[in-house]
């Protein structure tokens, strides 16, 4: 993720935390809501104490039958979307659709337009689970609410589908269910998702593994930005000393929402990057990552894609993306932008004299990832000084071993620094917080 640039931006693996987190809550909700429904159909009839056990035994069981059938239908159905977009077939995707919402309908063509743009092998619907909620207060237009799997993969760039957990609501009409909404993200918080189909009209540029998706109407600016990634790759891969790869799909379209640095936060990263998981029909992530994506502010778009050092922190993120399961925000979050200042240093950019003497104030102590991105402008400022510091003192392999030192297990990443800066570099983690201040104080002010 990358500051609003030159202020600001949280980090993949505290992201992916978030995601995980978000998706046990929806699941949990998701749980009571079913409970819910089956307490309420459960409410007896008065008479005798026997004959209304009867009754209302009787009611409940044509309640679950019901029940049962609706789930069954909305199943059919999400099967029938799926195969009409496999089958290119139009018609068929939009008699999934409740066709008295025209602002529904027609934003269902674009989205099919755009399914049949993009490079796609995969484009399928699952339910999650039991995650169903039905409101059969309206008895001939009942309602239903359920988490949906979307599971997309890009040519080239996915090496399975990546999951997209959705809540869709659906209504019946005389008799047969239809997609109500579409989908909105259930992901919580600051948990990214890139579904660049659901808004207006888009458009591509292929690189071999690499996708990157655009407005239609901007569509000029996808065969420049795929340009620039590649270049871009192939220098940050030589500055790290890594492989370069390009499997990676780019999001540049206006369509969905900006991610924020954290719940109470108003800030919206410029861009985030992230890895794609499969999730199994429970809606638990698969271990291992499925894809790339780099998701731009869909606000800010149009000035963001012209603005490299934001890239080039954001393919950081990508190109080291195996590697930031265990390693603590401030290291990944202060490497993704040495890489995106980079030739500069802190002595050769300007700050605002305000920011520079409020975080040239702040307790000397690198910030915590879970605290990360709550102060986003000293947070970033003082990683990149660390991270300054240890890569220009001790060089970039070295830094690397100190990233790959940290175990995903046990011990939180931060309780590790201490204890990986003395077998690295041997030095302690006030010594780091010193240099951090000195390399700090080279900054220019204005
Ligand atoms: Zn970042």
């Amino acid at each position: 993720m990358a500051p609003a640039r030159r202020t600001v931006a949280v980090m993949s693996r505290l992201l992916r935390w978030v995601l995980a987190v978000g998706v046990s809550v929806v699941i949990a909700v998701s749980a009571i809501g079913v409970l819910t429904a089956s307490q309420r159909s459960s409410t007896p009839a008065s008479d005798s104490v026997t004959s209304s056990n009867a009754r209302a035994g009787d009611q409940q069981d044509l309640e679950n039958l019901a029940r049962v059938d609706a789930e069954s239908q909305i199943r059919d159905l999400l099967g029938d979307r799926s195969e009409a977009v496999q089958r290119k077939d139009r018609r068929a995707f939009l008699a999934t659709v409740d066709r008295s919402r025209t602002k529904l309908v027609k934003a269902q063509r674009t989205m099919y337009a755009n399914l049949r743009t993009l490079p796609l092998t995969v484009f399928s619907y699952r339910t999650s689970g039991d995650f169903f909620e039905i409101d059969d207060e309206d008895v001939t237009n009942r309602r239903a609410r359920a988490t949906v799997i979307e599971d997309v993969q890009f040519e080239g760039a996915d090496r399975a589908p990546v999951s997209n957990l959705l809540e869709m609501t659906f209504v019946e009409r005389d008799g047969a269910w239809l997609v109500a909404s579409p989908g909105k993200s259930t992901a919580k918080l600051s948990a990214p998702q890139s579904r660049p189909w659901e808004g207006g009209p888009v458009d591509f540029e292929q690189r071999d593994d690499l996708v990157v998706v655009v407005d239609q109407d901007a569509s000029a600016t996808a065969a420049s930005l795929a340009d620039s990634i590649q270049s871009q790759v192939a220098s940050n891969a030589d500055l790290l000393n890594i492989k370069p790869r390009f499997n990676l799909v780019v999001d540049a379209t206006s369509s969905g929402r900006g991610v924020r640095f954290a719940a109470e936060k108003r800030e919206f990263a410029s861009a985030v990057s992230f890895e794609g998981y499969y999730f199994s029909d429970d809606g638990d992530r698969e271990a291992g990552s499925v894809g790339n994506r780099i998701k731009y502010n869909p606000k800010q778009t149009s000035e963001l894609i012209a603005d490299r050092g934001l890239l080039r922190h954001e393919l950081t993120h990508f190109l080291t993306a195996g590697n930031l399961r265990a390693e603590p925000t401030w290291v990944s979050e202060g490497l993704a932008e040495y890489v995106g200042y980079y030739p500069s240093r802190p002595s050769g950019l300007v700050i605002d004299s305000e920011v520079f003497e409020r975080v040239n104030g702040k307790p000397r102590i690198l910030p915590t990832s879970l605290k990360f991105g709550l102060d986003p402008s000293a947070d970033y400022l003082l990683s990149y000084c660390a991270a300054t510091y240890l890569i220009d003192t001790y060089g970039m392999d070295k830094f690397t071993k100190f990233r790959r030192s940290f175990d995903a297990e046990g011990e939180s990443p931060d309780a590790q620094v201490g204890q990986r800066l003395r077998r690295v570099f041997g030095i302690n983690k006030s010594e780091l917080a010193d240099q951090t201040w000195e390399t700090f104080n080279t900054f220019n002010q204005r």
